[in-house]
Formats: structure tokens, C-alpha cells, sequence
């Protein structure tokens, strides 16, 4: 049984770790492998290389790595006999700790033979202590001093353990019919008696060393997480544990970053064919991993996916490269000359390019092997190029299902492809157990939640929302979202993340997500001063998957961040009319960027708000129809007005009035009322429908004079519109003695488009249009006689919030 160091890491989790160890014990035998109390390997690192580097604070760090090991012998409340004979153990190691580290201070230099020395102590004392809380708990232990039994060669930090001898020895020092044994992880010596070790993480080695001199019934590796789990939890929310997996899985996982096991570990366990259960210390009911001969391919396909942090990835291109099998030869000789492990190979088939990658620590390295081997004066024509990129990150998605199962690489590479990550690399050993790529480091996160929700969770999406506005419609809006949570989350097909809100003044970010329930107060309390530069920087750098920005403001600065976020791979979904009645290029510009990087840009509440009005017509043109003429009323707040003029005696002043007040108009009624808004929406309309027409184009006959509309606030324009009532009402009775009616009319007519006040009779299907109605009707090749129509409520927070609410569904595609 090995315990890890949180598992060690306090006078409580040591207390839990020998309630397992005696209900083991009370069955079998035991041998107990502990490593470093958690943190202590690291600060022994620190102090050792501050020292040698003449840092003074090396003091402060010896003193807390002796503060940690005498608080937890404190609270373990020995008793005096037993504390005493610790007490012995602990302050010899820790007394030579601080003289080794005084003599690195005054010499200035640190080889690896005594950095493996001083790395070592962790083990040490942890081991003491346990045998000591062991003898108080009444077991009586056997402590061994592992050095005395694992023999290595001479690389100290990492050296090679020689097996024959190292289980010769295993076998004779420990007593199989006694009951528990206490072994420090990770400490071995050489064949001439020094010190060395086996590398980070090795106490997982160092038990599974005793397990195969034993031939254990099984390895136990007791940690902080349950199990080997589907991903890593650090960088991947809701993962899972998997309950099975084979030997060469877990090789493979482990070998490509699942820190949770060490890799060396596997192979002495599996040439005796012993079990290997990763098990939890905080939960130890949990049934945790078991590693043996049986995988359990039929559950998921894909076991789990790894990655590696900071490697090099190196691309050696040339003529000189085809057909020159030495070269390859040359090349890996030259690396293993150099001690560097190589991570990820592949060669192209035309033999003209090799590509492998590193650990970024390796790369100089590299880089001055690669010169050994080929001077650069000498490469011309063999070899005319080597090309190195830093800080790319490797992922491997791992699972013995994956063979002979087709579509998985085609999965995987279409799910990194949605989320704009481009893949530099890609390998895939013939055991198709293994398919890992190179991308670049910004994107890993990124890459291992889009995987393992489309290989765990395939049911369940995740989007990441952020909303600018929160105004009319945005308020309306987040309480729609809310209950879409809630919906989505009880059919459990889709997690919506708000992750960040703005209003036009205040912005809060949150990752996590912002819980709807709480929104206002929060952007209240914690959110800081709006500055969309920093609002762009932040949603660039937290790169989360399907990211949805959301614009219900009518802003131009807003809408001016459209095209830096779409080349970021942030969907848009606005009700924002600015950037799609911008000048063409522009316009075009947006569409372009996203289709280069695979987003949605949706502005269906454009026009109609909720009414499905740019996808019909998106729809037409793309099944081969052609639109002949289009004529609309496109304004809602318009159309109240002239609905509501006259009814129980109301003015046309009142009626703007009653339009704004109920949030059917645009923050500045005058946009509404110069037809400026209805000329932005049939432009739209009409570049869908194929036309590259500009503003300019459009031709509007405003029904108020400029004066009116120049004021400088709204209660400035409610006074102008005041002065226009009478010449309003009399207009308005002689149209209402001759049966007609006023709409506010878009037209769209053989590629030229217009807008103004009409004055329609009854035969007009616009006629009995009522309150914010939109009517639409669109003739086309396929709509010749009778026109397609499309009408109801075009305007309001409830109708233009679900339209954005729709928009953002068909991006979650669920
Ligand atoms: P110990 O000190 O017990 O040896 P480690 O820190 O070495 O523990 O390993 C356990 C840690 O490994 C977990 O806490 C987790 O953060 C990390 N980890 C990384 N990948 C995985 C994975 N696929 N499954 C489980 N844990 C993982
Ligand atoms: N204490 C050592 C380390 O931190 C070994 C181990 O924990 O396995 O690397
Ligand atoms: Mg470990």
C-alpha cells in the first residue's frame, strides 16, 4: 500500500491512513510505502538550490520544513516513550539538512549527487513519523531503510533501478508473515552506497518494486482523487473515474502526464500480473481504479485523455531527409546522447520531414545536439532546415476501444475544430490505443473540456455566454436564460454558462459562471468599471469553449468588437443592427471571418425581432430561390404609433411616448421616427437576399421635418414632437375620412430599395396590422402569384430576447 503525500500530509490524514492500513492489515500482511509529506519535496528543493546560489533564505525555507514535521508530530499526541525515540530520528536527518545546505552556501554549487541526497529527507522523516503513529495506534511495524534494498545505477535524480538485485534483496529483508512494514518511497542507493532516487513521483515505483519482489496479491496507490480518473481534474471540471483499464492504458495515460500514477510504476506489476488499484485516502469506500489484464472496451471508447504542459516541438525538413533511413538513425542517436526523452515523433511519407517533440527544459539541449550532429555550415543540402516552436502542449486521448473503431481521430479533430484550435502535429501508434497532436500551450485547457465532453458527456454541452446589455431586453433575456437552465439542465443536454454581464457601465467576469439568480447584485457589488478593451482581453485569455457573445446594446463601440472576436473563435449573436448596415466591406468582412474561423455570426433579431425573418429568407436563397420583391413594415414602434394615433383620442406626441415608455422603441425614439432604423433593416434584408447595397442607397422620405429630430435628449424631442400634433391630427382625420391608413412601408424592388410613410388602403394586407406587428412579404420565384408572408409582434424585450435566446441555441446545435 502506497500513500501519497497529502495522504501523509497532517497528523489527522495520517490517523485516517492507518484506520486503512489496520483493516488491511488484519487480513494480509502489508508493506506501507510512504512518500514526503505534501510540499516537503519541493521546499527541500528550494532550500538546496537557494543555498547554492548564496540566497540566504534558504534558513527560512529549512526552518519551515522542520516546523511542518514538529507541528504534526504535536498533534499526533504521542506518548513520551515512543515521542522519544522519534525525536531521535527526526532531529539527525534535519540538523545534517541544515549543515548539508550551509556547506552548498558556502561553496556555490550543487551537483546532483548530493541534490538527490538532500531530496531524499522528505521520505525519511515521513516514514519515522508513520512508524511511530503506527507503534502508538498498537500495530508493531517494521521500519526498512529502502536505500539498503533498491540498488541503482549512478543517475542520481532519476536513476535505473537494477531489478535482479534490488528483488534478491526485497526478499530477503522482508518478513512475509509479519504484519506491517513501513518502506520510504522514492530513496534508493547506488552500487557504491550513495544516495539516489527515482525520480519525481517515485514512490509509486518504489512500491510497486515490493509488490513484484513479493508477488503481492495486488499494488494499492492511495492519493487525493478517486482514482484514475477520465481527465485531469485541474483541468477538467466534471470528470469521472474509470473503474477499469488495462495495464498498456494506463501506461499510456500515465506516460503522457496522469500525474496520479508514475510511469515506471506499471511495468514491474505487470510481469507478475499484479492488480494495481488507484484508491482515495479522503473517501476510501470509493471503489476507486483497478489497472490489470482486463479493460472494459465496450463502455467508453475513449479511457481518458492526458496532456503535457511545455514541450518543443521540432520540425527537421530537407531533401537530404528522403529516403536517408541514417539520418533518422543519426538524429535519435544524438538525442539519446544528450539523455533527452522524446515525447511525440512523426515523419511524413515522402521521408521528408521528421517532427518530434520535447519537454521545454530539453530544448536547448536539443538544439545543441542537433548542431552537434549537422553544423550548420554543413547542412545545405541534406538538411536545409531546422525549425523549433516553443510552448506547444501535447494531448493524448487514450482507451484500448479505440481499435478498429473508425471515426475517432475524425471525432476528435472535428471537435478541436469548432473551437478554432489548430493542430500542428498528430501521432498515432498501430496500436490505435493512442492518438495524440501538438497544439499550441494557450489552447490545452481548451482542448481537454471540448474532448471530454464530446467523448464523456456527449448528451451534455457546455456553452459560455457573455452578455452585453443589460438593459430592456438584456434583463429579459438573462430571466429567459434562467429558466433555459434550468430546462436544458433537467434534460441534461446542454449547461448554459453565463460568464460574463455588462451594462454601460459596470462589467463582471466570472469563468465559473454567474448565477442568474444573483446577477444584479453581484455586477453591483463585484463588478468593475466597463472598458471593452479589457471586457475583449478577458474572454480572449479565459478561451473558453463555445463562447457566445451576446450584443443587446445599440452600441457602436460594441459592435466594433465583432471582428477581433470572431477571429478569437467568440460566436456572435446580436440585436445589434450596427455592423450588419455597415458599409459593405465591413459587412462582408464579419461574414468572412466567420466562416475562416468557424463561428456563428447571428443577427436574426435584426429585423422582426423574434419573427423568423433573415433565416427564411437565408434559407430561400441558399435552396436556389430568388427574391423578386420584398415590401414590410419593419418598425414596431412605428407602427404603434400610427395604431395608436387617434384611438381614445390620443396624439401622435403620446403615442411616441407610450411606444418608448414600453421599451418598443430604440433608446433614441429619433432613430425610429427618421425611418433610419427601418432604412437599417431592409438594407439587411436585402444584402441577405444577394444585393451589396450601402445606406445610401436606400431612398427615404422622412414624414418629419430634420428640426424636429435634432434635439438633444428625449424631453427636448417629446417638446418638438408636441409642436407637431395639430398638423398631425388634421392629416390624420382626412386619411381616416377617405378609409385609409399609415404605414411606415420598406421596400424592396427589383434590386432598388425605399422607405417611407404610406398611406394604404383596406385591400392592403398591412391594413389591419395592430400595435408593434411587423408584416413581411416576400415574392420570389417559387412565391410568384401570392407572396410568402411572415407577421406578428415585431418589437418588445419578450419577443427580441427570445430571438437572441434562439440564436444561441442553434449555435449549442442540441
Ligand atoms: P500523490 O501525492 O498521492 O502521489 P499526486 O499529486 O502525485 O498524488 O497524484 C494525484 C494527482 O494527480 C491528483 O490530485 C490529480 O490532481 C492529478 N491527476 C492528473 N491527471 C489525473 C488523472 N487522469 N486522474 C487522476 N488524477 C490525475
Ligand atoms: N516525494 C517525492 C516527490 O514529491 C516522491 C513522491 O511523492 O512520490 O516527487
Ligand atoms: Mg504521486
Amino acid at each position: 500500500m502506497k500513500f501519497g503525500g497529502t495522504s501523509v500530509g497532517s497528523a489527522e490524514r495520517i490517523l485516517q491512513m492507518i484506520e486503512i492500513v489496520k483493516g488491511a492489515a488484519a487480513r494480509e500482511s502489508v508493506v506501507v510505502v510512504v512518500s514526503a509529506m505534501s510540499g516537503i519535496t519541493n521546499l527541500l528543493e528550494e532550500a538546496c538550490k537557494k543555498a547554492a546560489v548564496q540566497d540566504e533564505n534558504f534558513r527560512t525555507v529549512v526552518e519551515a520544513i522542520s516546523r511542518r514535521h514538529d507541528e504534526c508530530i504535536g498533534a499526533l499526541g504521542l506518548s513520551p516513550q515512543i515521542s522519544s525515540r522519534l525525536i531521535v530520528h527526526i532531529r539527525e536527518p534535519l540538523v545534517r539538512l541544515g549543515e548539508i545546505c550551509k556547506g552548498l552556501f558556502l561553496v556555490g554549487d550543487l551537483t546532483p549527487k548530493t541534490k538527490a541526497h538532500i531530496m531524499g529527507y522528505g521520505e525519511l522523516l515521513s516514514s519515522r513519523i508513520v512508524n511511530a503513529a503506527m507503534e502508538e495506534a498498537g500495530i508493531q511495524p517494521t521500519w526498512i531503510d529502502s536505500r539498503q534494498v533498491i540498488i541503482t545505477n549512478h543517475d542520481y535524480e532519476s536513476a535505473q533501478v537494477d531489478l535482479n538485485r534490488t528483488y534478491h534483496r526485497i526478499q530477503e529483508i522482508v518478513d512475509r508473515e509479519k504484519g506491517v512494514h513501513i518502506v520510504p518511497g522514492y530513496i534508493a542507493r547506488s552500487e557504491t552506497g550513495e544516495n539516489t532516487t527515482l525520480g519525481r513521483g517515485g514512490s509509486d515505483y518504489t512500491a510497486s518494486l515490493f509488490a513484484a519482489a513479493l508477488e503481492a496479491h495486488r499494488l494499492e496507490i492511495w492519493t487525493d482523487v478517486n482514482g484514475m480518473l477520465s481527465a485531469d481534474p485541474r483541468l477538467v471540471s466534471d470528470t469521472i473515474t474509470i473503474p477499469k483499464m488495462s495495464y498498456e492504458e494506463a501506461m499510456e495515460l500515465s506516460y503522457f502526464g496522469a500525474k496520479v500514477i508514475y510511469p515506471p510504476t506499471i511495468q514491474p506489476a505487470m510481469a507478475r500480473h499484479i492488480p494495481i488499484v488507484i484508491k482515495n485516502s479522503f473517501e476510501p469506500s470509493h471503489e476507486g481504479t483497478i489497472i490489470s489484464e482486463e479493460t472494459q472496451p465496450d463502455q467508453y471508447f475513449v479511457k481518458g485523455l492526458t496532456s503535457i504542459q511545455h514541450v518543443s516541438l521540432f520540425t527537421v525538413t530537407g531533401p537530404g531527409m528522403i529516403g536517408v533511413s541514417g539520418l533518422a538513425d543519426q538524429l535519435f542517436h544524438a538525442l539519446r546522447e544528450e539523455k533527452v526523452s522524446v515525447l511525440f515523433i512523426t515523419q511524413s511519407s515522402s521521408e521528408h520531414t521528421i517532427c518530434f517533440a520535447v519537454h521545454k527544459a530539453d530544448s536547448p539541449r536539443v538544439q545543441m545536439a542537433l548542431e552537434a550532429t549537422w553544423p550548420v555550415d554543413s547542412r545545405d543540402s541534406r538538411l536545409t532546415l531546422v525549425h523549433v516552436e516553443e510552448n506547444m502542449g501535447l494531448i493524448a486521448v487514450v482507451g484500448d476501444g479505440m481499435r478498429e473503431r473508425s471515426g475517432i481521430a475524425g471525432k476528435i479533430f472535428s471537435l478541436l475544430g469548432e473551437n478554432g484550435i489548430n493542430i500542428r502535429a498528430i501521432a498515432q501508434g498501430s496500436t490505435e490505443r493512442n492518438v495524440s497532436f501538438i497544439i499550441n500551450q494557450f489552447h490545452v485547457a481548451k482542448a481537454l473540456n471540448v474532448l471530454h465532453e464530446g467523448f464523456f458527456l456527449s448528451s451534455h454541452k457546455t456553452i459560455h455566454l457573455f452578455i452585453l446589455g443589460a438593459g430592456n431586453v438584456g434583463a429579459t433575456l438573462l430571466n429567459q436564460i434562467r429558466e433555459a437552465q434550468v430546462h436544458f439542465l433537467k434534460a441534461g443536454s446542454l449547461q448554459i454558462k453565463v460568464s460574463g454581464i455588462a451594462n454601460s457601465k459596470m462589467m463582471l467576469l466570472d469563468q465559473e459562471g454567474i448565477d442568474l439568480r444573483h446577477w444584479e447584485t453581484r455586477l453591483k457589488s463585484e463588478g468593475q468599471a466597463i472598458d471593452l478593451k479589457v471586457l475583449l482581453d478577458r474572454i480572449r485569455t479565459f478561451n473558453l469553449r463555445n463562447s457566445i457573445l451576446i450584443d443587446v446594446t445599440a452600441s457602436e463601440e460594441v459592435s466594433n468588437l465583432y471582428p477581433a472576436l470572431l477571429a478569437s473563435n467568440v460566436h456572435i449573436v446580436t440585436a445589434n443592427k450596427i455592423a450588419a448596415s455597415s458599409p459593405y466591406p465591413h459587412y462582408a468582412e464579419l461574414k468572412h471571418l466567420s466562416a475562416k474561423h468557424n463561428v456563428r455570426f447571428l443577427n436574426e433579431t435584426n429585423v422582426g425581432a423574434g419573427l423568423p425573418v433573415i433565416k427564411t429568407i437565408r434559407d430561400l436563397v441558399l435552396t436556389g430561390d430568388h427574391i423578386h420583391r420584398i415590401q414590410a413594415v419593419l418598425s414596431g414602434s412605428l407602427n404603434y404609433v400610427f395604431d395608436r394615433i387617434g384611438s381614445e383620442g390620443i396624439l401622435f406626441s403620446q403615442a411616441v411616448r407610450e411606444a418608448r415608455e414600453k421599451g418598443y422603441t430604440e433608446p433614441n425614439p429619433s432613430l425610429d421616427l427618421s425611418g433610419k432604423d427601418v432604412m437599417r433593416k431592409i438594407l439587411i434584408l436585402a444584402r441577405e437576399a444577394g444585393l451589396k447595397l450601402e445606406m445610401d442607397d436606400i431612398q427615404n422620405k422622412p414624414f418629419l421635418p430634420a428640426e424636429t429630430l435634432q434635439a438633444e435628449d428625449w424631453d427636448g424631442l417629446y417638446e418638438n414632437l408636441k409642436a407637431m400634433d395639430p398638423q398631425m391630427e388634421s392629416e390624420r382625420l382626412r386619411l381616416s375620412s377617405e378609409k385609409k391608413r399609415w404605414r411606415y412601408m420598406a421596400s424592396l424592388i427589383d434590386g432598388k430599395v425605399s422607405t417611407g410613410l404610406e398611406e394604404i388602403d383596406e385591400t392592403h394586407p398591412a391594413y389591419h396590422l395592430k400595435d408593434t406587428d411587423n408584416i413581411i412579404l416576400i415574392w420570389t420565384d417559387r412565391y410568384q402569384k401570392r407572396p410568402m408572408v411572415i407577421a406578428g409582434a415585431g418589437a418588445g424585450p419578450e419577443v427580441t430576447a427570445s430571438g437572441v435566446l434562439a440564436d444561441v441555441i442553434s449555435i449549442a446545435n442540441v
